[in-house]
């Protein structure tokens, strides 16, 4: 048993988190929220490419207004996320949304927690305290010397607190920092004073490259800890790539079944056909196809076939051409231009 097997269990509108239920992927818009037509087509096109969680940020009264009518069009749970202004988490959650997210220590006194706390409670929406290194108190800063990943877990659940004391429970949390081990540190120490599910991600990670390594860290430890309920790859780039970053990291851990694997050579001095490109062609094309097999992409004929063997199916490639492998077996031999093409066609028509 792990963590997150015995986490509180959380309705997200239509999503189930927490108590051992299967990990969510979520990601967040950078459509201006009020921009009803641009911040719809991005969901859609995150909820295409696997997004279970969606959260857009609520900065004014336009903002939440429109959350209505997103939420009219798509077909997954909407986060509203909330900085400073309570009135805006009390509007989002009247527009619709399926849960918010705010930091009560820049939302101000308690009385204005507790009037969000009443909303909340009224309509059972959840809430996620989220904490930032970035915006950790001045006296727990003083406490701890600078940000720590005790002064972390302390801020987050002083929060915590804060609303329970107003007879709500219904939470999730969130710490984050862009320091990747603090971030674990911190994480091991929450899982082991609560029992709330976590929304796991580290935060300003970065740019697809160094994001997406830094992300895999962190996450593939705490995750790989049993550790985390929801997660989110931020990237300072395409949201539906942290989806396919999301995707691949639970897949590796074993926490997530289905989607194809791909696996690929480096290339070497054998390669004769353009083994870089078509492997990159191949993983972008499988996002399409729901199916759980592996999916091999080798350059050359003397360690190709006997990878790409082991794969459910596969491309060892030759002098510009290459054999179509399909459960050991060859299939056909294929010119180099049409291989894509002929894996498709196999994809299209598997039946496992
Ligand atoms: S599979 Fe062939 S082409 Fe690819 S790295 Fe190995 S030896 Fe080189």
């Amino acid at each position: 048993m792990t963590y997150r097997d015995h986490t509180k269990v959380v309705h997200i509108g239509n999503k189930v988190i927490g108590g051992g239920n299967p990990i969510m992927i979520q990601s967040m818009t950078n459509t201006p929220t009020e921009d009803v037509t641009a911040t719809v087509n991005q969901i859609l096109a995150l909820e295409k490419a696997g997004c279970d969680i969606v959260r857009s940020t609520v900065p004014n009264q336009e903002a939440a207004n429109a959350i209505k009518e997103i939420k009219k069009q798509i077909h997954i749970p909407l986060v509203a996320d909330i900085h400073f202004d309570y009135k805006m988490a009390i509007a989002a959650m009247e527009n619709g949304a399926d849960k918010i997210r705010i930091n009560p220590g820049n939302i101000g006194s308690d009385d204005k927690i507790e009037a969000v706390v009443k909303t909340a409670k009224e309509r059972n929406i959840p809430i996620r305290v989220g904490v930032n290194s970035g915006s950790l108190e001045k006296d727990i800063l003083l406490k701890y010397g600078g940000v720590t990943a005790d002064g972390l877990v302390e801020s987050a659940l002083d929060k915590v607190g804060i609303i329970e004391k107003f007879g709500y429970d219904n939470l999730v949390i969130s710490i984050k920092s862009s320091n990747v081990m603090l971030c674990v540190d911190a994480h091991r120490k929450l899982a082991e004073k609560t029992n709330y599910p976590l929304h796991v991600g580290i935060t300003e990670a970065g740019t697809l490259y160094g994001g997406n390594i830094k992300s895999s860290i962190g996450l593939g430890i705490i995750l790989n800890e049993g550790i985390g309920d929801t997660i989110r790859v931020s990237l300072s780039g395409d949201p539906t790539e942290e989806i396919r970053t999301a995707k691949t990291i639970l897949k590796t851990l074993g926490l997530r079944k289905g989607g194809i694997e791909v696996v690929s050579c480096p290339t070497c001095g054998r390669t004769k056909i353009d083994l870089i490109g078509l492997a990159n062609k191949v993983e972008n094309m499988v996002q399409e196809f729901p199916l759980d097999i592996k999916v091999a992409v080798m350059g050359c004929a003397v360690n190709g076939p006997g990878e790409a063997r082991e794969a459910d199916i596969g491309i060892a490639g030759g002098l510009h051409e290459g054999l179509l492998i399909k459960k050991g077996e060859v299939v056909k031999k294929v010119p180099e231009s049409e291989l894509l093409d002929a894996l498709r066609y196999e994809l299209e028509h598997w039946n496992a």
